[in-house]
């Protein structure tokens, strides 16, 4: 049987980079990566999600506002609430804290947050979260927060941290794993739980070698599986067929809607 792949993190909604999507799908359909997450930012790039998960057979779509995107309205979380009806929007994201830009303030930030969370709960919503220099404030955040699943996508915090956010958690691994100078990241992620990790592109960002300085593909994604399989010391098969479990656990929409 052919090895499939779940790309659980990337942004083809984004027109300027991808203008046309049709044909990353395609060509990531043939380098066995089946089935892929579209991610939202805002309300504008979650419909552009939608769009596409309606009309592939193998994308998925995740909606809500990022932290660093401006014009969040509390009248979003309707319209967010409505598409999560949809059989293949599979979560709510991403959404969570970022202290590294300063085009929100970090109260605009918790704000957000603690709304779309509320929503996440209401709904019984999987969450992908995105967090940068912010786990302290994170953790603090979802302290006594106990609906899930939950994944922090492109994980970058300390083992210490990912402890501190729950082991029973998911933990997004992307092409910074295949850079050699990723040595404290491949620690962290040996010691993860296999069965929490997530293999994510966050394409157009973050190429795995020997893709830096390009833009990222979905297509690239067996790139940083082929590290995963070194750091676990098991085939490429096995990294593949464990992570669409790890998927599939996470976000069950996937499960049983088709892959290629
Ligand atoms: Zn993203």
């Amino acid at each position: 049987m052919a090895i499939e792949w779940v790309d659980t993190h990337c942004h083809l909604n984004d027109s300027q980079r991808f203008p046309d999507p049709d044909r990353a799908i395609a060509e990531a359909a043939d380098a066995g990566v089946t089935r892929l997450m579209v991610v939202g930012i805002d309300l504008h790039w979650s419909r552009k999600a939608v769009e596409l998960a309606d009309r592939h057979e193998g994308v998925f779509a995740v909606v809500g506002h990022h932290p660093t995107s401006k014009g969040f309205r509390d009248e979003h979380l309707k319209v967010y609430e409505e598409w999560f009806k949809h059989p293949k929007v599979v979560a709510l994201g991403e959404i969570g804290l970022d202290y590294h830009w300063d085009m929100t303030t970090p109260e605009e930030q918790d704000g957000w947050l603690r709304a779309q969370l509320e929503l996440a709960k209401s709904l019984g919503a999987p969450v992908i979260f995105h967090c940068r220099e912010a786990y302290d404030a994170l953790i603090a955040r979802l302290d006594g927060y106990a609906h899930g699943p939950l994944d922090f996508h492109c994980f970058a915090g300390s083992f210490t941290q990912a402890e501190a956010l729950g082991l029973h958690h998911y933990f997004g691994v992307d092409g910074p794993l295949t850079y050699p100078k990723a040595g404290d990241l491949r620690e962290i992620i040996a010691l993860l739980p296999k069965e929490r990790i997530l293999l994510e592109t966050d394409a157009p960002w973050l190429p795995p070698v020997p893709y830096r300085g390009k833009l990222n593909h979905p297509a690239y994604l067996p790139l940083i599986g082929e590290a995963l399989a070194q750091i676990w010391g098991v085939s490429v098969e096995e990294v593949a067929r464990q992570t669409s479990a790890n998927a599939e656990a996470c976000f069950p929409k996937l499960a049983g809607v088709g892959g290629g």
